[in-house]
């Protein structure tokens, strides 16, 4: 399948070039993660696309934004116990 609508950065639009290096964000409250460009998740709901490093802080402050509005909830709360695998 060929992509003839090329991926737009999410925070300044910017067109993505084939050869351009991009990184994905998934949308996740609780961790900030960049994770390098892969065709595979690119399309996958819930990533974010983010062309360089300049839109990789507009990220994170917007990130960091919400997640200082977010503890408004219990910090102490056991509810996800990651570790039990
Ligand atoms: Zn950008």
């Amino acid at each position: 399948m060929r992509v003839q609508c090329p991926y737009r950065c999410d925070y300044c639009l910017n067109l993505k070039g084939e050869t351009n290096h991009w990184w994905l964000r998934p949308q996740d409250a609780i961790q900030f993660r960049l994770i390098r460009w892969d065709y595979a998740i690119a399309d996958v709901e819930g990533y974010e696309h983010i062309c360089s490093e300049s839109c990789a802080s507009k990220a994170l402050s917007q990130w960091l934004a919400q997640a200082s509005g977010n503890l408004v909830r219990p910090a102490s709360k056991p509810e996800l116990s990651l570790r039990t695998q």
